[in-house]
């Protein structure tokens, strides 16, 4: 490889010369320099020094399978030297998204049967919005358009995933959001539950939230509402059981057509195919992506529930959207590939029964008590570590998510690849992880917050 004929310090000034990353302050990044992660093997990522982490966010919610999986780079040669790229344009196909759709169709919800495909969760949610407004207006509805979303959500970075999404800061950039999208409250019950509420009723007073924003616009004015079945990037805010089934009541009760964000709880990480199953509610559309190629290729699955598409095929006329990479070839080769693995390996079962539970009790166990975490949560092999200064009375450090900083970089430090977002820190591992992964890690989690502490206080 030719970057092993550059030194770090060289990397890292040609890094700060020419590439932009997302999400970052270019003054900090120039100053501080980047890790430059070199390679990766099962749970292990290495960075150019030669520093093994394991890497608790599996890349950025998706390397399910974890690192180093030949077969996946057996099934892209192979797709290549056949056949490398063809569009799905003007009525062509080419048979690796179709097997791919056919195996979706078969892991998803019994009423959701055709996908629509992209190469990022963002552009499928772009696809979904412009697929539900499309519907109604071929159902004669074109007025009923407006989507109902929550605070803090994360839908993407595009025009349209930032203005369904619900991150503050992201609008505040954006100069302008896709019309008539309008954010109710998230079902975060640590922060929001009145005192004396209990999970159930907060979870259903959340739910209500949404019948409040189709009533106050009419619901026939009202095309849908998105949501991510957990919110990840807005902090891993896991629901109360009662809200997504009430939220769903809510929606048929006003024909109100329900959208699940499953870019980061789809394919296992949940212990199910996908959270709709895990919170037991049937959507009309699942946005998906990441980790359906664990990450090794680009490619989203826009997944379309029955009642949709059959519109789009008994009504006709051309739905004007498109990539040129919809339906990639070596993506959906790779697709295929992963969920065999997956499916070989019996790695949803596993999250389900096994490591899941044990995640769950370790956190619970040796993470709640330490002084500096407020609360630990989790579903599948999706977790957070709440930060707070005061246990009992859940008050936060100052500095706005400063302290989950400091703990986030004694965890790099420690061997542990966490992310920091506000005072929550998320874990959201390959689901390969075993017991004693998870072992290693709370380990190497005690360490740095034990170091965070003597910093902060
Ligand atoms: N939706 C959710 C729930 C996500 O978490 C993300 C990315 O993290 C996206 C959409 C956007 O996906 P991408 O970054 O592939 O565009």
């Amino acid at each position: 490889m030719t970057y092993q004929n550059y030194s770090l310090k060289q990397l890292q000034q040609i890094d700060a010369a020419h590439h932009l990353h997302p999400f970052t302050d270019h003054k900090e990044l120039r100053a501080a320099g980047s890790r430059v992660i070199t390679h990766a093997r099962g749970p292990y990522i290495y960075d150019s020094e030669g520093f093994e982490l394991l890497d608790g966010m599996a890349g950025l919610w998706c390397v399910n399978v974890g690192y180093g999986r030949e077969e996946l780079a057996e099934a892209a040669y192979e797709q290549m030297k056949e056949l490398p790229y063809y569009n799905s344009f003007f009525k062509c196909s080419t048979p690796t998204p179709v097997l791919l759709a056919k195996k979706l169709a078969e892991i998803a919800p019994p009423s959701v049967n055709q996908v629509f495909f992209g190469s990022s969760g963002s552009e499928a949610n772009d696809t979904a919005l412009r697929l539900v407004r499309h519907y109604w207006a071929l159902e004669g509805k074109p007025e009923k358009n407006r989507i109902i979303s929550r605070r803090n959500a994360y839908h993407g970075s595009t025009v349209a995933g930032t203005s369904l999404g619900g991150m503050e800061a992201m609008h505040k950039q954006l100069g302008g959001a896709v019309p008539n999208i309008v954010h109710v409250m998230m079902p975060y019950a640590y922060e929001l539950a009145l005192p004396g509420e209990s999970d159930h009723e907060f979870g259903l007073r959340a739910a209500r939230a949404v019948e409040e924003a189709i009533l106050e616009a009419g619901a026939d004015k009202v095309a849908a509402f998105i949501g991510e079945p957990i919110m990840g990037a807005g902090g891993v805010k896991i629901p109360p059981m009662s809200y997504w089934p009430e939220v769903e009541r809510i929606c048929r009760k006003y024909d109100v057509l329900l959208m699940l964000d499953e870019v980061i709880t789809g394919y296992g990480r949940t212990g199910e195919w996908f959270a709709a199953q895990t919170f037991e509610v049937t959507p009309d559309t699942m946005t998906t992506a990441k980790a359906l190629t664990s990450g090794y290729q680009p490619l989203s699955a826009l997944l379309v529930g029955d009642r949709i598409a059959a519109t789009l095929t008994e009504k006709g006329g051309e739905f004007a959207h498109g990539y040129t990479y919809s339906g990639h070839p070596v993506a959906c080769a790779v697709a295929l590939k992963n969920l065999e693995i997956i499916e070989r390996e019996g790695l949803v079962e596993r999250v389900k029964t096994d490591t899941g539970p044990y995640f769950a009790q370790a956190l619970r166990e040796r993470v709640a008590g330490h002084g500096l975490v407020g609360e630990t949560r989790s579903v599948g092999l999706m977790g957070a570590i709440e930060i707070v200064k005061d246990k009992a009375t859940r008050e936060r450090f100052e500095g706005d998510g400063r302290a989950a900083v400091v703990v986030r970089d004694h965890a790099i430090e420690n061997g542990v690849m966490m992310r920091a977002t506000g005072d929550t820190m998320i874990l959201s591992p390959p689901l390969i992880w075993t017991r004693e992964t998870i072992d290693l890690a709370c380990e190497r989690i005690v360490r740095a917050l034990d170091l965070a502490e003597a910093d902060l206080r």
